[in-house]
């Protein structure tokens, strides 16, 4: 897949298409060497139209990420040049795609002499790779990991950014290689009080008879987009949603769980510590097809 990239100067108010092959940060930009910013990888599916699954949902998290950081409000016609850009970049280099993911960040940008920030954006298209592919096909295992902060900790204090989503991802990817060194495809994040929260880079939803389940985002989560559509059409699948607290054994003991994200859509959970959990084929194709209509 050819790469596209676009730069975002939300200042000058401007999109510009720039080599993905070529340097284009400066080592001194705060996302570099801070995690100083915020992003949002959206899914775009090519079938009758173009879809930007969550456009919206997803834009209004990158403006409440923005807030939580205190970074200028993103303006929504020039971050929609910015994505629309990269989608018709992707589609002139290759009209027979399906799916892929647009990736778009705000940084706070280079700290001035004078002390004033500059902040930059940039969007680029990221693919939906054989993993992804692999996940949604055959479901995947997670061991559970301490997040290391009791739930509902956020409302006390801030400053973590717990439900802002951040370019600061070390921790997340830390936690997805130790579960692959235990010989597991993900990570489950518990709280330290054992409240079981989400995965690195996804959300967890439980099925228990006709409900599904997903922990509160105030527990300590990212609110997630693909979560959030799956309740909004829930009814439609005949299931009730809610959000509650639960624990490791609630997942164990579920009729079905499914981690969801923008790129995987929905994947199932068929086994969590060593312990299976069973797989619910037609739900799984219903998520997943639900999820891919935006
Ligand atoms: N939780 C975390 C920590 C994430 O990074 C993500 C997405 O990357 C999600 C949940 C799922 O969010 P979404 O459904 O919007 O992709």
């Amino acid at each position: 897949m050819t790469d596209a990239l676009v730069l975002i100067d939300p200042a000058a108010s401007t999109v510009e298409v720039a080599d993905l092959g070529s340097p284009q940060l400066p080592v001194t930009d705060l996302s570099a060497h801070r995690g100083d910013g915020i992003f949002e990888t959206v899914l775009v599916r090519i079938g009758g139209g173009v879809t930007v699954v969550s456009h919206d949902r997803h834009f209004a998290r990158f403006r409440a990420s923005a807030s939580a950081l205190g970074l200028p409000d993103p303006e929504p016609e020039l971050w929609d040049r910015g994505l629309n850009t990269v989608i018709a970049e992707v589609l002139a280099n290759d009209p027979t795609i399906t799916e892929f993911g647009v990736r778009y960040a705000l940084s706070r940008g280079t700290q001035n002499s004078d002390g004033s920030q500059s902040p930059r954006g940039w969007a680029f298209n990221v693919p939906v790779d054989e993993k992804i592919r692999r996940a949604r096909a055959q479901g995947i295992s997670a061991v559970s990991l301490d997040r290391g902060y009791d739930a509902y900790l956020g409302n006390k204090a801030p400053w973590l950014l717990i439900g802002a989503k951040t370019l600061s991802y070390a921790v997340n990817q830390a936690a997805s290689r130790y579960a692959v060194e235990q010989g597991a495809d993900e990570a489950l994040f518990v709280s330290h009080d054992g409240v079981v929260l989400e995965g690195p880079t996804s959300n967890l939803i439980i099925r228990r008879g006709e409900r599904l389940l997903t922990p509160p985002p105030e527990a300590g989560l990212l609110s997630g987009t693909a979560q959030r559509l799956v309740f909004d059409h829930a009814a439609e699948l005949g299931l009730s949603a809610e959000y509650a607290d639960f624990g490791l054994n609630d997942v164990i003991e579920a009729d079905g769980a499914w981690y969801v994200s923008s790129m995987r859509t929905a994947v199932s959970l068929t086994q969590l510590d060593g312990n299976p959990i069973p797989r619910d084929e037609k739900l799984t194709a219903e998520l997943q097809k639900l999820i891919m209509a935006g």
